[in-house]
């Protein structure tokens, strides 16, 4: 089992197969162009699956792969096989923006994938191709109904920003509630990459424009989640995920692996290790006493309050993977 500095059980490991996109999401990527790390540098995905494999030799339940987008690196479908013929009971997920996710689905479901997560900001064409920066509505819908069809179950993300989907909070949440999907509206996390000026909404804010046609109560924790739960008077929940309040990180139990092998305990804090050179060296017990470092020294909490924006990591979420 694995335990962090503060307590607190660490079984959820995010890893980030790429930090490419074919999007470029105001609230995500840069104004100004930028250069990817190179491809050489990137861990392979045996690399990526030698260090898995060390996560879940040490407690490791669940596994999602992110991005950047990680339905651009091709052979995915054989990287998700491994981990799950390697271990069938890992809750194994995935979280995408869905563009790719119209040819490539019946691939992640023959390989063992029961669970995506798809981001879905606007259901208007001109306010997502806004956000993304592409026109991207047709196909995302497309995508999301090919997973529906296959069985996935499907959880959607939506981060609220002002001046853009603002208005759209309910008839996304009734989207969801009419499709059987659960809704996650992410409270925007300011950093250093997202478009200048790109402002968010808080849970309150959130709650506000869901209350004018809901009403609901606050469903109490029971679990881990990064998702406060919200249930409306016939049952459905929709979730919020409020990394600006004060007990947000009580509960953490996440860690990340960038693809190019560095393992992040906290989004907000610069802090990080590498484990490329143990993985690629095959030095598996060096991998392993470097994950229980990363985890000894986990922050407690992040800091992601009104003014600190400042003070939020240099890396970018395309590359942690969100
Ligand atoms: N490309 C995939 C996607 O968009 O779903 C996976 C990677 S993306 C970084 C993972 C999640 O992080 C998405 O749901 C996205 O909406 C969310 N995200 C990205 N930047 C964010 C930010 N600044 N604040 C809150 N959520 C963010
Ligand atoms: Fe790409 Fe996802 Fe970031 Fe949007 S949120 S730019 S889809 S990595």
């Amino acid at each position: 089992m694995l335990i962090d500095g503060h307590g607190r059980k660490v079984d959820y490991l995010r890893v980030s197969v790429t930090e490419r996109c074919n999007f470029r999401c105001q609230y995500c990527m840069p104004e100004k162009p930028f250069s990817w790390v190179p491809k050489e540098n990137l861990l392979s995905y045996e690399e990526l699956f030698e260090f898995i494999k060390v996560g879940i030799d040490e407690g490791i339940k669940k596994v999602r792969i992110t991005g950047g987008e990680p339905l651009l690196r091709t052979g995915l479908d054989t990287f998700l096989k491994m981990i799950y013929d390697y271990d069938p009971s890992i809750d194994l997920a995935l979280t995408t923006n869905g563009f790719l996710l119209p040819r490539a689905a019946q691939a992640l479901k023959d390989a063992g994938l029961k669970r995506i997560n798809i981001s879905l900001d606007s259901l208007k064409a001109d306010v997502a191709a806004k956000i993304a920066q592409k026109d991207v509505l047709k196909t995302v819908l497309a995508g999301i109904q090919k997973a529906k069809d296959l069985g996935f179950k499907i959880k959607i993300n939506c981060v609220p920003m002002r001046g853009y989907n603002e208005t759209e909070l309910i008839d996304i949440l009734d989207f969801c509630k009419e499709n059987g999907f659960e809704v996650r509206f992410i409270e925007f996390m300011e950093n250093k990459h997202a478009h200048t000026g790109a402002k968010g909404l808080n849970s309150q804010a959130i709650q506000d424009i869901i209350a004018k046609k809901y009403s609901f109560t606050l469903v109490p924790r029971t679990g881990p989640s990064p998702s406060q739960g919200y249930a409306l008077d016939d049952g459905y929940v929709f979730g919020i995920i409020e990394p600006h309040k004060s007990d947000f990180c009580e509960s953490c139990n996440r860690i990340r692996l960038t693809a190019s092998g560095v393992l992040i305990p906290c989004l907000f804090f610069e802090q990080s290790q590498s484990i490329k050179e143990a993985i690629q060296n095959k030095d598996i017990k060096k991998a392993a006493a470097i994950l229980k470092d990363v985890l000894a020294n986990k922050p407690e909490k992040n800091n992601w309050n009104e003014g600190n924006e400042n003070e939020v990591s240099s890396r970018a979420f395309y590359e942690t993977g969100g």
